[in-house]
């Protein structure tokens, strides 16, 4: 047994819905925490949510709500959508929660009585949408960066953190421990950080301008503003500081951080640590953004790529695969749905899914569905030694993925997939089959490529956990077993022959098109076979619909995808509109024809394409129909 792993993802803010940044970071966590029990560690991972402040009490007031009922119900959607990702976190921390209160309140009046909180007046450049005060340094064109707005200046008397007194403490800290901040990049940057004077951190903020907070245990006027808050969860939520979970898992401590929190978490946590005379976690891993179409995710913006909705269309264990493979950890990472579905049919449908399938095909065909037994002469022969080859791999992958380099630790795994694949075809089983003086190499390789595939599942456990434990079941084993411990993993020829194979089912199908957006707005691709009784409008709820005649202009076929059009029309403006009428015509056919759209319909990217309205048309037997007006009729016309 190694010391045990405590894992943390940020406490999330309750002010938006999940999206998959939030979903890569906690999907991270879990995949950490399976790899870990595979080293037969001891685990704890923890997530949860920030519930206070001002935004929190904004949002609520929106919706009606009091904010308690507002964050018990944003919080409900972060705990409920871990489980259908298959995150296992051992708690969900809330920062409501009366016991994590305490423990902030006992901790700020430790620090204020050893005299390292301190009231003073400020004025500052404060962004109302941060709820924190910016230096100029920090702005950009004078801008918050986050919401691109200018701060106020605003000046009140409020609480501080000494942190100037433990700035070389923490040099020397992040110097002596190379790893304690990782990858090395985000490292280099605090050091750099830290080569200018620290300032110290406001703490508090007066009731009068927030109250939905945690009352300062010195001052009943004020609240704890958001770190003393929020970071605090970490020991809180294992019951610091007499409790067991404390001193189990705070020693192993590390957190999970995207990189727009790595200031608060590389700097003021271990300074509040050290000054709370609470030991310093083990490391702070730091990873990039997900930038869909080059832009940074955030509500704001408006792209927010729900997990739920890929999961669905993709299959869990693939969503989980890209989002690990395809992100260098530490750098910013492209979301689109083509990498996606690349992703899936070349490292799973091919190189993973076949192998599969053919390794128990093979040893159906040859040996009707049993292990067979291999030749113990033959065994270690150069050219079918898998065995030592899982060796190496196994040791690789539990290096790379102790350091977060999640990426390098896939790659190890389908190197050695690749090997086996290699070995099919240099062994070529169909020719050893032919011949009965070549029956022991056959029974031998056929052996060992199935005892590959169960080193491959036990591998591919922390990232794909359903798909693991297929392949288990395939190999006849029992999928509840720890199967994944590196140390049976290592053990090789655990598989006994003799054990039968049952029915073969493909693990990952390739995908040949992507499928559309879950959402589709074209009406176009509606089902008219089921009228659906819809409502009673009236003529207002009518004229809310914006219908021009449009001409259309060119037209072309997405590619990849069998149903779409892209259409530019002329509706005395350009526009281009991505319609499901792709079967029905021929982009050639319809370039001239007059056509009814919806003007004013939300844009939605489909396939990568903004699509700015609707073209009308109707779904009969024989496919779509477009709707085009009886006369040649003025781009533009409104129809009514
Ligand atoms: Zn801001």
């Amino acid at each position: 047994m190694t010391a045990p792993f405590y894992i943390t993802t940020p406490i999330y803010y309750v002010n938006a819905r999940p999206h998959l940044g939030h979903a890569y970071t906690t999907i991270i966590a879990d995949v950490a925490t399976r790899f870990h029990s595979m080293r037969r560690t001891d685990t704890f991972f923890l997530t949860g949510t920030d519930e206070h402040g001002d935004k929190i009490l904004q949002a609520a007031e929106k919706e009606g709500l009091k904010p308690k009922q507002y964050v018990d119900k944003i919080s409900a959607l972060f705990r409920d959508l871990w489980p259908e990702l298959n995150i296992a976190n051992s708690d969900f921390i809330r920062t409501t929660d009366p016991a994590h209160k305490a423990v902030v309140k006992q901790i700020l009046t430790r620090i204020h009585a050893a005299g390292d909180i301190y009231f003073s007046e400020y004025e500052g450049l404060y962004c109302f949408g941060c709820e924190r005060f910016y230096t100029e340094r920090e702005l950009v064109d004078g801008k918050c960066p986050d919401h691109e707005v200018e701060p106020k200046v605003i000046k009140e008397a409020n609480y501080f953190f000494k942190m100037s007194r433990y700035q070389d403490w923490l040099i020397d800290h992040v110097k002596r421990h190379p790893d304690f901040i990782r990858p090395e990049r985000y490292r280099n940057e605090v050091l750099a950080f830290l080569k200018e004077p620290l300032e110290d951190l406001c703490i508090s903020r007066p009731k009068s301008r927030i109250s939905w907070g945690i009352t300062l245990p010195f001052d009943p006027d004020y609240v704890t503003y958001v770190w003393f808050d929020a970071l605090l969860n970490y020991v809180s939520a294992l019951d610091y500081p007499e409790g067991e979970k404390f001193k189990r898992f705070w020693p192993g401590a590390q957190h999970i951080v995207a990189k727009g929190i790595r200031k608060p978490h590389g700097i003021y946590w271990p300074i509040m640590l050290i000054a709370a005379g609470i030991p310093i976690y083990q490391h702070l891993n730091v990873h990039g953004y997900w930038n869909i179409d080059q832009s940074k995710m955030s509500k704001s913006l408006g792209n927010v790529v729900e997990p739920l909705e890929l999961k669905n269309v993709y299959g869990l264990d693939a969503f989980r695969f890209f989002l690990l493979r395809d992100m260098v950890f530490g750098l910013d990472s492209n979301f689109n749905q083509e990498a996606l579905v690349q992703r899936i049919n070349s490292d799973l449908a091919n190189d993973l899914g076949n192998l599969v399938s053919r390794v128990l095909s093979m040893a159906r065909k040859y040996f009707k569905g049993v292990v067979p037994e291999p030749d113990a002469g033959l065994l270690d022969a150069g050219w079918m030694d898998l065995k030592a080859v899982a060796a190496k791999t196994i040791d690789r992958f539990d290096q790379q993925m102790q350091a977060f380099t999640f990426h390098k630790g896939i790659l190890s795994i389908w190197n050695f997939i690749g090997q086996m694949n290699k070995i099919i075809d240099t062994a070529a089983p169909w020719q050893l089959a032919k011949d009965s003086e070549h029956e022991a190499e056959l029974r031998t390789v056929i052996y060992n490529l199935l005892e590959g595939l169960r080193i491959v599942s036990g591998l591919i456990y922390p990232v794909m956990p359903d798909s693991a434990k297929k392949i288990q079941v395939q190999l006849g084993l029992d999928p509840q077993a720890p199967f994944y411990f590196l140390n049976r993993l290592m053990q090789w020829g655990r598989l006994q022959p003799g054990t039968s194979l049952p029915k073969f089912k493909p693990l990952f199908p390739r995908i040949e098109s992507i499928p559309e957006a879950p959402k589709q707005a074209d009406a176009s691709t509606g089902d008219a076979s089921q009228p659906a009784a819809k409502p009673l409008i009236s003529i207002d709820d009518f004229a809310k619909l914006d219908l021009k005649i449009a001409t259309i202009v060119a037209a072309e076929a997405v590619p990849k995808s069998k149903k779409l059009l892209k259409i530019e029309i002329d509706m005395g403006e350009r526009r281009t509109i991505v319609s499901g009428i792709a079967e029905s015509y021929r982009p050639d056919e319809i370039v001239g024809k007059q056509v009814v759209v919806v003007a004013n319909l939300k844009p939605v990217k489909l396939m990568g394409i903004t699509s700015q309205g609707m073209l009308l048309s109707a779904d009969t037997d024989s496919g779509f129909c477009l709707l085009t007006p009886d006369k040649g009729t003025a781009p533009g016309a409104a129809i009514s």
